[in-house]
C-alpha cells in the first residue's frame, strides 16, 4: 500500500498501464484528488467499479495530524505529527505577492550548522513525498487559502531526499495538481555540490536558494560543517555553471550572526566572491534561540552590511521577520514541544 499523494502524474499513468487501462485516467483522479479534493476512492463517481477497488488495494489517503497551529501578523505555525509518531513542522507567511508555505523535507536534519535549531535532532528519515504534498493541501484547507508560493526552507536539507523532494515539485507544479508554477517554487540547500549539479539537468526552471553565511572558508567552516565537504573553491564555479547553463538568478542566503559574519569586511569580502555572478543576497536577522549563543546583528549593522554590498553592486534585501512570537525560526516549534 502506497499513500495516494505520492504518486506524480507519471507514477500514476505507468500504474493504470500496468493495470491494462489507459493512461489518462491518471487525470480523472488527479482532478478528484487536487480540484475537487475528495477524501476517497469512493467519492470519484465517474471512475469505474473496478478501477475503484484496484485503487484502494494498492493505496490509502495518508493524513497529517494537525497538533499545534500558532499565529501572529501574516504568519500560522503548524507542527504536525506524521503517522509514525514523528513530528514536523511549516509555516504559511501571507505577503503582498500570495501566500508562501515553507515546508519541511526530513524529520531532523544531518547538517550540523552551528546555529540552526533543524539540526539539534539529528536526521531521523526523510519524509515521503506525500508527507510534503500533505503540507500543502491540509494547510490550504484550515486556511481555505490558495498557496501560491512553496519553499523548501523547513526543517530537513531538501538535496539529502533528493528523490522525494523531486517528485513533491512534480506534484507542486502538474496543471492538474497543485499548479504552482516552477518560478513560484524555491528548493534552498545547505551546498551539497553534486545534487545541485544534478539539479541543474532536472529542474532548471526552479528557483535555487544556497545558504552561504559565510564569504570565506574559515569562517564556513565554523557555521557549517558541509562546507568541509564542498568549500567554496568546489562550490562557486558550479554556481556559475548553474547560472550559466539555467538562465536563472540565484539567491543567496545570509544570517548575519552579530560580531561573527556582520562586519563591513566580511560584507566587502561577499561582494568580491558574487561580485559578476547573477544573483542576490537574501540578508537574513538571525532568529535567537535559548539553545545557541548566537545574537542577532543590531538593526544599524544590517542596514550598513545592506549598504556595503549595494555599494559594490551586489543586490541585495533584508528578510522581513515573521512570527518571532510564534517561534518561527527552523525547528523552533518542534523542539520546544518535545522538550517542554
Ligand atoms: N537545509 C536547507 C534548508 C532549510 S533552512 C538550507 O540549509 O538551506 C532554511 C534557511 O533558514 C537556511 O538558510 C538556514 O540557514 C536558515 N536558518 C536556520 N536557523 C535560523 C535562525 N535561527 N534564524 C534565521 N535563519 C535560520
Amino acid at each position: 500500500m502506497k499513500d495516494i499523494y505520492g504518486m506524480t502524474h507519471e507514477d500514476l499513468e505507468q500504474y493504470f498501464l500496468a493495470l491494462g487501462e489507459k493512461k489518462f485516467k491518471a487525470t480523472q483522479i488527479y482532478e478528484w484528488l487536487y480540484e475537487k479534493r475528495v477524501q476517497s476512492f469512493d467519492e470519484m463517481s465517474n471512475v469505474k467499479k473496478s478501477v475503484i477497488a484496484s485503487l484502494k488495494q494498492d493505496f490509502y489517503f495518508g493524513k497529517l495530524k494537525e497538533l499545534e497551529r500558532l499565529d501572529d501578523v501574516d504568519v500560522h505555525k503548524y507542527l504536525f505529527e506524521l503517522s509514525d509518531g514523528n513530528k514536523i513542522e511549516a509555516v504559511l507567511m501571507n505577503h503582498d505577492y500570495g501566500n508562501s508555505l515553507c515546508v519541511s523535507s526530513q524529520v531532523g536534519c544531518n547538517m550540523g550548522c552551528a546555529f540552526c535549531e533543524s539540526g539539534r535532532l539529528k536526521k531521523v528519515r526523510n519524509l515521503e513525498t506525500a508527507e510534503m504534498v500533505e503540507q500543502v493541501l491540509q494547510i490550504e484547507k484550515d486556511l481555505k487559502k490558495r498557496i501560491s508560493h512553496v519553499v523548501l526552507m523547513g526543517i530537513g536539507e531538501p538535496f539529502d531526499n533528493y528523490e522525494n523532494v523531486i517528485s513533491f515539485i512534480r506534484i507542486l507544479n502538474h496543471p492538474k495538481a497543485l499548479a504552482i508554477g516552477a518560478r513560484h517554487i524555491t528548493v534552498s540547500t545547505c551546498g551539497i555540490v553534486p545534487k545541485i549539479k544534478q539539479f541543474m539537468e532536472d529542474e532548471n526552471q526552479v528557483n535555487l536558494a544556497i545558504s552561504l553565511h559565510a564569504p570565506n572558508n574559515e569562517l564556513r567552516n565554523q557555521l557549517m560543517k558541509i562546507n568541509k565537504a564542498y568549500p567554496l573553491e568546489v562550490l562557486m564555479p558550479v554556481l556559475k555553471e548553474y547560472i550559466e547553463k539555467t538562465h536563472r538568478r540565484l539567491t543567496f542566503e545570509y544570517i548575519l550572526l552579530r560580531g561573527v559574519n556582520d562586519s563591513d569586511a566580511c560584507a566587502l569580502e561577499l561582494a568580491k566572491l558574487l561580485k559578476g555572478m547573477n544573483c542576490y543576497v537574501n540578508l537574513i536577522p538571525y532568529n535567537e534561540t535559548s539553545h545557541f549563543e548566537y545574537k542577532k546583528s543590531s538593526q544599524e549593522r544590517i542596514l550598513k552590511f545592506l549598504d556595503v554590498l549595494k555599494k559594490n553592486h551586489i543586490q541585495a534585501t533584508i528578510r522581513r521577520e515573521f512570527g518571532s512570537k510564534v517561534k518561527a525560526a527552523c525547528g523552533q516549534l518542534r523542539s520546544n514541544y518535545e522538550e517542554g
